[in-house]
Order: C-alpha cells, then sequence, then structure tokens
C-alpha cells in the first residue's frame, strides 16, 4: 500500500538523533530512498543535549583548571571567575555549527526530512500530523529520556536532570549529584572546577559501576584529591526544597544540603504511545527488543540506539545505524561487538576503557586463566609533564590475548581508538609489544604496558 502521496520510500526512520540520522545517511549513501522523522532538532540528544554540549562545558573547566594552576608551571595568571553566559555561548556555538552541518549533509543526500511527531501505524508505516509515510522498511530510533527515581519530581529549578543542567546560567554555590555514573561524574568534574561544592551520591559500592573496579578507584581517589565529596553505598531516601536550595536525605540517616540536586540516575527508552505495542513490537521494560542484526520480532521493523538494550552510547547509536542501513541495501555487515565499543568518561581525570574488565574476565574464563598488568602513568614522560596521574591496566588470557584494556588519566581517550583495535585484533603483549610509539607522547603508556605484559618492561619499576 502506498502513502496518500503514492510513493513507498526504502526505509522510515523515526528519530533524528545519532541512531536515526546515522542509517539515514549511510541508506541514502547506499542509493535508497529516506524518509527521516524528527519531532525535535535534528542530532538529537548527543547533539543538542548530551555529548557535545558537556563536551564543551569540559573543555571550558579544563580552561578554568589550567588558568588556576598555572603557577604549577611557572605561568602568572589570575582566575578570576567564570561567566557562565560567555560559556553557554562558546558551548551553543559549538553545538550550533554542527547542526548547522548536519542539516547540510541530510539535504545534501536527498533524504526526505520530515519535522513533525511520528506515531507508528503499520508494519510498514509512519504517520505524522495526518500524513502517513510508507516504506519497504521502517527504523524505530526514538532515544531515551533521563529517569528520575519513585516520588523524585524534578522541577528543573532546583532539582534538575541533564536537560536542564546543561542549560545552567550560574554556578551554583554547592551541589548534590544523585548518580555516579558517567553522566554523574562528568557534571560532578564541571562544577567542581567551576567553584561549586559538590557532593556525589551512589548507591553502588563505586563511581563508574561497569568499569573495572580499579579505574573505579583511581577516580574515586583523584576525586577526592580534587575535594569532591561522594557517599558510596548510599541511597537517596527523599528531599526538601526550601528557598536556600534543597536538603537530601540518604537511608543511611545523612543529610546534604546545597543549591540544587542533580538527578542522574540513568535513561530510559522513549517508546510509550507511539504505537509500537499497538503494531505488535516486542519490548522488554520499555525497550524494544532486537536480534544481533537489530532487527524487531517483526521483519519489517528495525530499532536502533538508546531505543534498544545496549550501551547507550553515541557511537553505538551510529554502528547500529550503519548496520541496519547496510542489511537493508542488501550487504551483509557483521553484528556488531558490544565488548569491542570504547567506553569513556570525561571527567578530570578520564576514565576509558574497552573489552572486558578483569572480574568479568576471571568469571568468563576462571581465576587462574587471566593475568593483569598496571603501568603507572609515573613512568610515563608526556603525563608527568601534564601533571597527571593514571595507568594503564591490561587484562589478557594467560598465553592468550588482551581481552580488557582500562586507562585513568587526563587526556586517556585519546589512547582508546588503539586500545581498541589492540583488542579487535586479539592481539598479544608481544604483537604491540614491537610497535614503536612515538616520545613522548601518552601512547607510550599503552606500549610500555604491553612490553611489560610481554615480560621486557622499559621504563617501569618493580
Ligand atoms: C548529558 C549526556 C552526555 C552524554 N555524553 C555522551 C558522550 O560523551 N559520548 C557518547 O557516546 N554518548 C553520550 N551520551 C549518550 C548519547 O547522547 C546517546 O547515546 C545518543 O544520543 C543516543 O542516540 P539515539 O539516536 O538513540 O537517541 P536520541 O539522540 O535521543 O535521538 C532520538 C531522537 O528521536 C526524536 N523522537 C523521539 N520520539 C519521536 C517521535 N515520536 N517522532 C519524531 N521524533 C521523535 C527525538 O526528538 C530525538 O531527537 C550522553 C548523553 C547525555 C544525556
Amino acid at each position: 500500500m502506498a502513502d496518500s502521496t503514492g510513493t513507498v520510500f526504502d526505509v522510515v526512520i523515526l528519530g533524528g538523533g545519532s541512531g536515526g540520522y546515522a542509517c539515514a545517511l549511510r541508506a541514502a549513501q547506499l542509493g535508497l530512498t529516506v524518509v527521516l522523522v524528527e519531532k525535535g532538532e535534528l542530532g538529537g540528544t548527543c547533539l543538542h543535549r548530551g555529548c557535545i554540549p558537556t563536551k564543551a562545558l569540559l573543555h571550558a573547566a579544563e580552561v578554568a583548571d589550567s588558568s588556576r594552576e598555572s603557577e604549577q608551571f611557572g605561568v602568572r595568571s589570575t582566575f578570576e571567575g567564570i561567566d557562565m553566559p560567555a560559556v553557554n555561548a562558546y558551548k551553543d556555538g559549538v553545538v550550533g555549527r554542527l547542526y548547522k552541518g548536519l542539516q547540510g549533509l541530510v539535504k545534501s543526500r536527498k533524504i526526505t526530512y520530515v519535522e513533525g511527531m511520528g506515531r507508528l501505524v503499520g508494519p510498514t508505516a509512519v504517520e505524522v500530523d495526518g500524513q502517513r509515510y510508507e516504506g519497504r522498511h521502517v527504523v524505530l530510533a526514538t532515544g531515551s529520556t533521563p529517569k528520575t527515581l519513585p516520588g523524585l519530581d524534578i522541577d528543573g529549578t532546583l532539582v534538575l536532570n541533564s536537560d536542564h543542567a546543561i542549560k545552567l546560567d550560574f554556578v551554583p554555590a554547592s551541589v548534590v549529584v544523585l548518580g555516579g555514573g558517567v553522566i554523574g561524574c562528568e557534571f560532578a568534574s564541571v562544577w567542581k572546577s567551576f567553584g561549586a561544592d559538590v557532593t556525589i551520591v551512589e548507591a553502588l559500592p563505586h563511581l563508574v559501576s561497569m568499569e573495572d573496579e580499579q579505574a573505579s578507584k583511581a577516580l574515586e581517589r583523584a576525586f577526592r584529591k580534587r575535594k569532591i565529596g561522594f557517599e558510596l553505598g548510599s541511597r537517596f531516601s527523599g528531599v526538601e526544597k526550601s528557598e536556600k536550595g534543597v536538603k537530601v536525605s540518604l537511608e543511611n540517616g545523612k543529610t546534604i544540603e546545597a543549591e540544587l540536586l542533580l538527578v542522574a540516575v540513568g535513561r530510559g527508552p522513549v517508546s510509550q504511545e507511539l504505537g509500537y505495542e499497538q503494531v505488535g513490537v516486542e519490548m522488554e521494560r520499555g525497550f524494544v527488543k532486537v536480534d544481533e542484526h537489530c532487527r524487531t520480532n517483526i521483519d519489517t521493523i528495525s530499532a536502533v540506539g538508546d531505543l534498544i538494550p545496549t550501551p547507550q552510547l553515541a557511537h553505538v547509536g551510529f554502528g547500529e545505524g550503519i548496520m541496519v542501513a547496510e542489511r537493508l541495501a542488501g550487504l551483509d555487515p557483521a553484528p556488531i561487538d558490544y565488548d569491542g565499543v570504547p567506553r569513556v568518561t570525561y571527567s578530570e581525570p578520564e576514565v576509558a576503557s574497552v573489552g572486558i574488565t578483569e572480574a568479568r574476565a576471571k568469571e568468563k574464563y576462571g581465576d587462574d586463566a587471566v593475568e593483569s598488568l598496571t603501568y603507572d602513568l609515573a613512568g610515563n614522560g608526556k603525563s608527568q609533564i601534564l601533571r597527571t596521574a593514571g595507568f594503564v591496566k591490561l587484562v589478557r588470557q594467560k598465553d592468550g590475548p588482551i581481552v580488557g584494556i582500562h586507562m585513568v588519566g587526563s587526556r586517556v581517550a585519546e589512547l582508546v581508538a588503539e586500545a581498541q583495535l589492540i583488542y579487535g585484533w586479539e592481539a598479544y603483549p608481544d604483537d604491540v609489544a614491537s610497535l614503536i610509539h612515538p616520545h613522548p607522547t601518552q601512547t607510550e603508556a599503552v606500549g610500555e604496558a604491553h612490553l611489560a605484559l610481554a615480560g621486557k618492561p622499559l621504563h617501569a619499576h618493580g
């Protein structure tokens, strides 16, 4: 059945965030006809409320730290404070330029871009404002939204989520951050650098608890040194609001007063009242269920990005969108190895990893079949120059390949691309040890860790 304009497209994509627009761009590149439906702004969470604006704030935070600490490097300067409207203008400028570029890309690939709230109305159709768009295939990419806890009302003034925090036009004197995951730690890091008193409350025993425990502990040490407070293994029990701010109560009886509370307890899928159930799309806890090629239980419908229960990362959305587009164009893309996707927390210091943690490796291969090595950044010249502490930790199967790389320190996010190749290559320590890394760079720490694990340490004590 054709739509009211008579056209049947190859693919109709619902949602123009990382997953949806990547699928649209790749599908169009492969010669498919594409409709992309977006109710808000093309680029979605990552571009407008996520990756890009937070990383701009984190860069401004780094500049603030550099100017405050410049005397350590023999440079005299005076830190006079944060001009939040100017920081936001810088951040919005970055977002604006990328947004414009992305709009141009979509236009240049001849994608039919439809502005409006879409709804799935059949296995091959999406409706927007009464207009039906029919496709050989539909891709659901409606993303995610910030979650809260039962009874915790986000008012956008005293109790914020990340959508509000990204737009804040002042530096709060003090903040409680509820949730010590990636988003919570990144905002905690920004606000501390901007001069706020910050306390993180986390129910689990560690910050960034999905990371290798050694990395979590190193981040906790660094945050302690930066005087970022945290309450680990502490559950939130309530919040009282007053003219002065918020009083947050924990189940252990403690209370913390602050000007603001940021709720960063995770993100949930946007899947309600969009016709998914009615059309028969199988879901679990609100996430759309898919197979390893992002196919739902309905032949003509795929789903990608934060809407499906895979890591909630922009680059995962890109990868899934591209894979679906290639499959629909008749290619035979390989399924994604989600362990091989790099993960980064862009706080100061950064935490970056790929592959599996030491604990998971031991579960998978057995305690005696796993070997690990931690190379301290103290032995790395460039890290000394930057005055950063941290490590590169390798996890390998004994007499087998590297299965995990975990790093902590300023700028280690830039090392994770090499780590990803090492993991993907199923390299042995000797394979990497023979590669000469440029001196003095932090990448040398990756090389040195492999030298040490191969039994020929160079700049390593003990
Ligand atoms: C504060 C923060 C920081 C982050 N930092 C990083 C980072 O540094 N690196 C990283 O990799 N990831 C980061 N993320 C995660 C990243 O933003 C998401 O993983 C990514 O945006 C998911 O893409 P998506 O396409 O699945 O969903 P989204 O980006 O949420 O896009 C979904 C789109 O669908 C649209 N939509 C929804 N319903 C409808 C409808 N009915 N009709 C039409 N359109 C609809 C929405 O308007 C939205 O634009 C961050 C997230 C946050 C919140």
